[in-house]
């Protein structure tokens, strides 16, 4: 017991230097197991915010003028699961945050039949900012975005990422086949599980389809332990 404590004291300074060099100043207590989720969530959460401000100040492409708000990202700085979609359309550029118009309802009712809560998963773009009239991305805007992308999945580190759609899908693996050809299956990026499904705006018009990503799903929730409730 008394071993385990001065280990206990060991692991928390050196966590509290680590975060004293990251800038971090104040801490909430928790209990017992939680401790070192909760100092690992926090150091991700302060890295992220770091990444943020970066993004926030960034004039490497010309979509930061016409944004009204810039769509970072949000949801479990330590989550098992991401999800990456293209760019944010109005509602999203409205709100800053991603996925919130009606693709983004339909990705909540999925990760709600998963079992999840949107707050449990982390959900990102390929692009922070809002193309113009919903445009597809061009490729120097995803050249100029995609490093803080790639920064983002580097901190929370998921188990399993999920790309919506073909952008995130053939950006991410370097894909030329079509998002239909390459669904369904995991992927290696980085030492990281990732499937390639459909996105949900694709859904919306082509409903017949939401099957086949619920297949997909089932997939994720197998490789990360979560019982089907269905
Ligand atoms: N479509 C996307 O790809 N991302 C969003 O955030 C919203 C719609």
């Amino acid at each position: 017991m008394q071993e385990e404590l001065s280990n206990v004291i060991k692991k928390i300074k050196l966590l509290i230097e680590t975060d004293r060099n990251l800038g971090v100043s104040e801490y909430f207590l928790v209990k017992g197991d939680v401790i070192d989720n909760n100092a690992k969530s926090m150091q991700k959460a302060t890295r992220l915010n770091e990444l943020r401000k970066r993004v926030l100040e960034c004039k490497r492409c010309p979509l930061y003028k016409s944004r009204t708000n810039l769509v970072f990202g949000e949801g479990d700085p330590n989550a098992d699961l991401m999800f990456i979609g293209e760019a944010p359309g109005q509602e999203e550029d409205l709100q800053g945050r991603p996925f919130v118009g009606r693709a983004g309802m339909l990705l909540s009712r999925i990760i709600k039949a998963m079992g999840l809560r949107r707050e449990e998963v982390y959900i990102a773009n390929i692009l922070k900012d809002r193309p113009p009239n919903n445009r597809n991305p061009k490729e120097d805007e995803i050249k100029a975005c995609i490093g803080y992308l790639l920064e983002q999945i580097e901190i929370i580190r998921p188990r399993v990422i999920c790309a919506l759609g073909s952008f995130a899908a053939k950006e991410l693996l370097k894909e030329e086949r079509s998002i239909s050809q390459i669904r369904g299956k995991f992927y290696n990026f980085k030492d990281i599980k990732l499937m390639p499904t459909y996105h949900p705006a694709y859904l919306l018009r082509n409903p017949q389809d939401k099957r086949l990503v619920w297949e997909d799903m089932k997939k994720i929730m197998r490789e990360l332990g979560i019982k089907n409730k269905r």
